[in-house]
């Protein structure tokens, strides 16, 4: 166990290191408990990265367990979903849980509050509860079933549980105090009736309890040591205490708020995410535009650097915004460093190449990626006719233009050096072709005699490349901070018509043909890419992770020479 302070220990490690030091605790336990009602986004990796790392850093346990209270929304499309995406992000639970499986032990312990006159069944309509709560600065009003003798509160909640009540007609509310000044403590309800089945226990059950009573119960019944939740929920721990303190709980588990994860250009609600979804903006909760995890790991993103941007972004008491670009930054980082290298022309400029022989066909040596030499080298075919970036070419450069142009020598990557002389065009008046003549001279991209071009440019044999389909990605929405939407206006109004561009006609190199879904690759120029999932030999298609440009780094040194 480590019991040294790290270099940047948060606040939660700290208040453990505390526990274990004076006994409070014995031994960590922490828990993810996610409610089964939709895909896991980033804001959740972060808890994920917290309770099960806390429980990994301190030898302790932590569990998965889905906080089920609620049939009307859950699903086992989401229980599955979440199981899986725990996982990939590389973490294992100590025991699976499922707050359904308590629901007996709930019932037991509300009765308990019912007997000893500190839970009552109320018979006043929702809106009736709603309007006598008072509010900041007034106190409420005591409902006039308050005062219901035990007999009663007891008589009528096993009949709630039996059936006999429509929906709505009574809740039960625990007895605390209408004028207290915490809103959250004046009698909540604790249950209320809902005839729906639930995924897991079926018609069992017809009352199901709200989540602050459960949520105090369910840590309790698993020893949870840390139930770490998000700042929302600070205002509601001293229910979840006297929840605790009122019945006969085997454990007394403590309550700590940390700041939620938020990031630009996108939203972290589930139920806004969830009508993304409905509505056909995006394909579909893994959609690589989605902040979800699943849209993340589809995208090309990789387990170890969200794992590692949730460790930098750390933890605190304070609401912030995190840049979208310090998660592409760390991304890129590690892509750089582990993703082989490779050529695809996303739109394709073709060229001939007048003095090679026709019908020759050449392999030239390239690297796999230059910041591993073990990665290797691979054999890629060059031709006569070769495709280029359209954007690489322009017939009236600006003097910062290095690439290609009339009269323009530049070199081909681990090729040759081409000089254009001649532009096609059709009817139109558009560019087809461009005709070039190459030095055989300048084989690896050398010229002899020592002289030099300003443009290397990636290329892809005509003849020997595969068309495939390239999807490039941009930012969901184009407001900075979502949460600053303005007043009358909706997120529909922030989404960013250009967060996806698709490219069908995309040449690649033969080798990426074979890519398997979700194999990773940098394109040479181009960015990182991954193989979609739907890839296959004969339709290959890419997905671009995140581009080469390095707008963070630049930031970064923006702001240390400010
Ligand atoms: P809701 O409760 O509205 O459905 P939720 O995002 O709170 O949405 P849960 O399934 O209850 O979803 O979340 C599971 C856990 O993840 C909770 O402990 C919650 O505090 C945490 N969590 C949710 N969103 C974030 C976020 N943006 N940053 C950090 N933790 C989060
Ligand atoms: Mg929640």
């Amino acid at each position: 166990m480590d019991m040294q302070p790290s270099k940047a220990a948060n606040f939660i490690e700290q208040i453990i290191r505390e526990d274990l030091e004076s006994g409070r605790v014995k031994s960590v336990v922490t828990r993810f408990p996610p409610e089964p009602n939709g895909y896991l986004h980033i804001g959740h990796g972060k808890s994920i990265c917290l309770n099960f790392g806390l429980a990994e850093q301190f030898g302790g346990q932590c569990n998965l367990r889905f906080d089920d209270t609620n049939p009307e929304k859950e699903e086992t499309e989401y229980v599955e979903s979440i199981m899986h995406d725990v996982q990939w992000l590389g973490f294992q639970w100590d025991n699976l849980r499922f707050a359904s499986d308590y629901f007996h032990q709930f019932y037991e312990w509300a009765l308990e509050l019912i007997d000893s006159g500190k839970a009552y069944v109320d018979s006043q309509s929702a809106d009736e509860i709603r309007e006598t709560r008072g509010t900041l600065t007034s106190p409420g009003s005591p409902s006039p079933w308050r005062d219901r003798p035990v007999e009663e509160n007891r008589d009528l909640f096993e009949k709630m549980k039996r059936g006999e009540f429509e929906e709505g007609a009574c809740v039960l509310r625990a007895k605390i105090a209408m004028d207290h000044p915490n809103l959250n403590m004046r009698d909540p309800v604790l249950y209320r009736i809902l005839h729906r089945g639930h995924f897991r226990t079926g018609d069992e059950w017809c009352i199901y309890p709200m989540y602050d009573f459960a949520h105090g119960y369910e840590d309790a019944i698993e020893g949870i040591t840390h139930s770490i939740c998000t700042l929302e929920f600070e205002d509601h721990r001293p229910l979840y205490e006297w929840l605790l303190d009122n019945v006969s709980v085997p454990s007394k588990p403590r309550q700590f708020e940390f700041a939620r994860l938020n990031l630009t250009y996108t939203v972290m609600s589930k139920r806004l995410l969830m009508t993304l979804v409905r509505e056909g903006i995006v394909s579909g909760w893994d959609d690589p535009r989605m902040p979800t995890l699943s849209g993340f790991r589809r995208r090309g993103y990789t387990p170890s650097a969200i794992r590692r941007f949730c460790a930098e972004i750390g933890v605190s008491k304070a609401n912030s915004l995190v840049d979208l670009e310090f998660l592409h930054f760390i991304i890129r980082e590690e892509l750089n460093a582990a993703s082989p290298r490779a050529m695809a022309v996303l739109d394709p400029l073709k060229v001939v190449i007048e003095n090679y022989p026709e019908g020759q066909v050449e392999m030239v040596e390239a690297e796999n990626n230059p910041e591993d030499p073990s990665a290797g080298v691979r054999q890629v075919p060059f031709s006569r006719e070769i495709f280029i970036e359209r954007e690489d070419f322009m017939e009236n450069p600006p003097k910062k233009f290095f690439r290609l142009s009339p009269g323009r020598e530049v070199r081909l990557k681990h090729a040759y050096f081409i000089t254009c002389t001649e532009v096609v065009r059709n009817e139109a008046g558009e560019i087809t072709e461009l005709r070039c003549v190459y030095d055989p001279e300048s084989g690896g991209g050398q010229a002899p005699d020592g002289r030099r071009v300003k443009g290397t440019l990636h290329w892809v044999s005509c003849e020997h490349s595969v068309e495939a389909e390239v999807r490039l990605y941009d930012r969901l929405f184009t407001l900075r901070d979502m949460s600053e939407m303005e007043e009358g206006k909706e997120y529909r109004d922030y989404l960013n018509p250009s967060s996806l561009v698709v490219l069908k006609h995309s040449r690649i190199e033969p080798s990426l043909a074979a890519a398997k879904p979700l194999e990773r690759f940098q394109f040479l120029r181009q960015g990182y890419f991954c193989a979609d999932r739907d890839s296959t030999a004969e339709r290959p298609v890419f997905n671009r992770t995140v581009t080469l440009k390095d707008s963070w780094a630049k930031l970064v040194r923006k702001d240390q020479t400010d």
